[in-house]
């Protein structure tokens, strides 16, 4: 079976926990201590194939050479924002850059996708599709809305940055 290790990076309470407790157990958990940092092992069935995805749910506080760490062991990346809070999305800039810095790679050669958390939040929306979208295209990263709480699109973020390993880093290997 093959292994990919994704790193959920974002500032604290974008809900990061939240999004993959949701994909690996189904459910959805109100509360959860947010300095906790976990690793969750999952199968996921992609392009006829059996992955199994290794989640490293990061705290958000970690000091950066630790975040360095769980950057270089990550394959894929998934930077969750929520809609209701601008701060959450303007600190992924700088996650971003440190993406780059510890891969010595462009943003747009890696497996990235960028999502817009809480999408059930709508009354509370802070940054709109639209500006996430132009600066996801910018970056040449992927972007999707979902919501953890009420599962909207979870299957969809793990399922695309499983398609961007395999397309942007497995394909592209010699045989
Ligand atoms: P983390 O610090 O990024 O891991 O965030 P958590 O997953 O611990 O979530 C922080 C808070 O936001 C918790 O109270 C969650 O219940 C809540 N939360 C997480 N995802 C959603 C969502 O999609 N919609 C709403 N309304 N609340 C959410
Ligand atoms: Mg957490």
């Amino acid at each position: 079976m093959n292994n990919i290790k994704l790193v959920v990076l974002g500032t604290g309470s974008v809900g990061k926990s939240s999004i993959t407790i949701r994909f690996v157990h189904k459910e959805f958990v109100d509360k959860y201590d947010p300095t906790i940092e976990d690793l969750y092992r999952t199968p996921i069935e992609y392009n006829g194939q059996i992955w199994c995805l290794e989640i490293m749910d990061t705290s958000g506080t970690e000091i950066l050479r630790m975040r360095d760490l769980y950057i270089r062991n990550g394959l894929g990346f998934l930077l969750v924002y929520g809609i209701n809070s601008m701060g959450s999305f303007l600190e992924l800039q700088q996650i971003k850059e440190q993406i780059v810095r510890v891969k010595e790679m462009k943003a747009s050669d890696m497996p990235i996708l960028v999502i817009g958390n809480k999408a059930d939040l709508e009354s509370d929306r802070q940054v709109s599709s639209d500006e996430a979208q132009q600066l996801c295209a910018k970056w040449g990263v992927e972007f999707m809305e979902a919501s953890a709480k009420t599962g909207m699109n979870i299957d969809s973020v793990f399922e695309s940055v499983v398609k961007q390993v395999q397309d942007k880093l497995l394909a592209k290997k010699p045989k």
